[in-house]
């Protein structure tokens, strides 16, 4: 079975209340000009209820067909974890999907494999979807360690999980030297990433599973060059930051994966 196409919007720590709600009101009530591709918007964590709000959802099922995500939490269930959030909490208001190892959370927070880990595991049990994050930086990519380096993250943050839990998942290639700063990697290369991952969940779990795995690109995707991404055969879909706070761009960028 074909994999379905998953474009989500990793709006980071902007916007403000109104302008969440508007945004969502216009992706929601444009919906249709992206059909067949899953949209997923991931607001920062103190707006998840806006979001929630804005797109009618109720038992975690939008009439839009929008789905909702956060954007990090927490792999304890509750707790002494001033300012954290716990993966019941998303649940609650109506997300399905988590964004995890995200490379500002890698760089600027610290988390390692083991951390990204632990949170998969706990998103899993939870009842959510992980958004799982790996990618290489320009020195690792110019010293000819994307390979080594995209193995260590995927094999560390998918340790221990079952066949049927690496079904679940979502992996996002994201190059951090791609990430914000306009520079897309090209087609081949994410691919050349994609196809290397695709291969390594099919060791960790089997090929029919890894067959069905979506894997998306993300970092600096455009709806101008999301078209030749979207053609690539291990490309599922894109993780957006920058482009998904346009509903155009963000639903332009859904289109070319249609
Ligand atoms: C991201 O942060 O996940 C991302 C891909 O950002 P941008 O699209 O702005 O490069």
């Amino acid at each position: 079975m074909a994999r379905k196409k998953i474009v989500a919007g990793n709006w980071k720590m902007n916007l403000d209340r109104a302008k969440a709600r508007e945004l969502t009101a216009a992706v929601a009530a444009r919906v249709g000009e992206a059909g067949g591709v899953e949209l997923v918007l991931c607001p920062p964590a103190l707006y998840v209820e806006t979001v929630a709000t804005a797109l009618h959802l109720a038992g975690g099922k939008s009439p839009s067909g929008v789905a909702l995500g956060g954007q990090n939490m927490h792999d304890k269930a509750s707790g002494a974890f001033t300012g954290e959030v716990a993966p019941a909490m998303f649940v609650d208001l109506g997300c399905q999907y988590v964004i995890l190892g995200h490379s500002e959370r890698r760089t600027l927070f610290g988390e390692t494999d083991a951390i990204v880990n632990a949170k998969t595991k706990a998103a899993l049990a939870a009842g959510l979807t992980p958004i799982v994050c790996v990618g290489e930086t320009l020195e690792e990519r110019e010293g000819g360690r994307t390979d080594a380096v995209v193995t260590t993250q995927v094999r560390g943050s998918l340790a221990g999980l079952s066949a049927a839990d690496i079904e679940k998942i979502v992996v996002a290639y994201e190059p951090v030297w791609a990430i914000g700063t306009g520079k897309v990697a090209t087609p081949l290369q994410a691919q050349e990433v994609h196809a290397l991952i695709r291969s390594l969940l099919a060791g960790l779990a089997s090929p029919e599973v890894a067959g069905k795995v979506r894997i998306q690109y993300g970092g600096s995707v455009k709806p101008d060059n999301a078209a030749d991404l979207a053609c690539q055969p291990d490309i599922d879909g894109a993780l957006v930051g920058g482009a998904s706070l346009k509903a155009d761009d963000f639903l332009g960028i859904a289109k070319a994966f249609q």
